[in-house]
């Protein structure tokens, strides 16, 4: 009897050590999600806005981001894009290259390398700079035909964001959707769940995508997780960036409503990708942003009634140090205070599977 008890014990716990087991060797995936503009007063308002809760709040670490450019203290999306992206400090208006113009290789193209499936979703166009950095290489952010261009030889395996007359009015008259017959292009969130192809490309909006308040579709936090669940299904790690790119534009707009309302978005969806990481396993999200837009101050508000009222100071960015939080394996690595270079540096360590 006692045998046989000690028996049934010693499968037991065989068993539990095999299903650990296959939890370690999950494919390692890494989940990017960068708040535009999304300071630390940003989140603040969001978080006093929504019942003083965020998502963020159940991030293990938290690292500080020191955001200036190669050529002004204060910087702008492309070169901060291209910090996080590509691991260097270049000029404000540059993607992917140097000061000298010299290209980079992105952390995504060096998760392609590894083997990695890519994503890129953004609420702006997908060829704006941030989505932009982390597969362009372009002296000036504005080239958007050549940015689409790059796009379109890159084999990114799933891209949502708007600007689709990048990709079909073009200066040259190709067609690239035409193009690229290996992806299904899609036009609305049920076709998306639908297609069972491999590569594809959700272009929202002929221009940039409008704001949330006035009914953009589809929502963040929606067709992340449908993309979530695709890139599960495959038995190949990936690499996903997920912005909330419009926080920047509320900041620009010094509208803290706009703000509020995006990172609201961008809140949900940082829910979502959490439950993911947390039933998944093995899966890192790192959540920063590329600068703060607007000098936002919070100066007065109401905590039950979840209102927030601040004064902005400039209709620019500034150059305070952006949070950077983190959950999952090797999240302990973000912790501290660094240059916005060092995102790359850590993630490319880790894809790379160098000691940090
Ligand atoms: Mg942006
Ligand atoms: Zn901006």
């Amino acid at each position: 009897m006692v045998k046989k008890i000690l028996l049934l014990f010693s499968l037991v716990f065989l068993l539990v050590e095999c299903t650990q087991q296959q939890d370690s060797e999950k494919p390692f995936n890494i989940i990017l999600v960068i708040g535009d503009g999304a300071g630390l007063t940003q989140i603040s308002a969001g978080m006093y806005a929504n019942g003083n809760s965020l998502a963020v709040e159940e991030f293990e670490f938290v690292g500080l981001s020191k955001t200036h450019a190669a050529d002004a203290l204060v910087t702008d999306s492309a070169a901060s894009g291209t910090a996080m992206a590509c691991g260097v400090k270049t000029n404000n208006g540059a993607i992917g290259v140097t000061p000298e113009g010299i290209a980079q290789k992105s952390i995504l193209e060096v998760c392609q390398e590894k083997g990695y499936a890519t994503a890129l979703l953004a609420t702006s166009s997908i060829v704006h700079a941030t989505p932009a950095s982390f597969y362009a290489k372009v002296p000036s952010r504005r080239q958007y035909e050549d940015i689409a261009l790059q796009l379109r030889e890159h084999s990114v395996d799933i891209f949502v964001g708007g600007g689709k007359k990048y990709f079909v009015q073009r200066e040259d008259e190709r067609n690239l959707m035409d193009e690229m017959g290996d992806y299904a292009f899609v036009h609305d969130l049920n076709a998306f769940e639908k297609t069972n192809q491999q590569k594809i490309a959700f272009l929202t909006y002929d221009e940039e995508p409008p704001k949330l308040t006035d009914n953009r579709v589809p929502a963040l936090e929606h067709v992340v997780s449908l993309s979530l669940q695709k890139l599960a299904a495959r038995n190949q790690p990936f690499f996903m960036m997920i912005e909330g790119s419009q926080i920047d534009w509320g900041g620009h707009a010094n509208d803290l409503d706009y703000v509020i309302s995006e990172y609201q978005e961008f809140n949900r969806t940082l829910e979502k990708v959490l439950a993911f990481a947390k039933k998944e396993g093995n899966t890192l999200v790192v959540v920063t942003a590329d600068h703060e837009t607007g000098g936002l101050a919070i100066l007065d508000g109401n905590l039950k009634e979840n209102v927030v009222k601040g004064g902005f100071t400039t209709k620019s960015h500034s150059a305070t140090m952006v949070p950077v939080f983190s959950f999952g394996p090797h999240a302990k690595h973000f912790k501290g205070i660094y240059e916005n270079t060092a995102i790359f540096d850590k993630m490319a360590a880790l894809v790379e599977k160098q000691n940090l």
